[in-house]
């Protein structure tokens, strides 16, 4: 299953979801922690992101 990043646009946290085929493009995201459905997803696989250090 593919994990798409998305962002928010009402408090710009950035979020991982895994999406199942029948829900792809559905926008029927919502923000983890504010639960705004105003979110977009991201093209983190071409988006040069900056690794994460442990
Ligand atoms: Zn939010």
């Amino acid at each position: 299953m593919p994990t798409y990043e998305y962002e928010c646009h009402a408090c710009h946290a950035t979020f991982a979801v895994r999406e199942a085929i029948s829900q792809h493009g559905r926008g029927e995201v919502t923000c983890p922690k504010c639960r705004s459905r105003d979110v977009e997803r991201r093209m983190s696989e071409f988006y040069a992101k900056t690794p994460r250090k442990s």
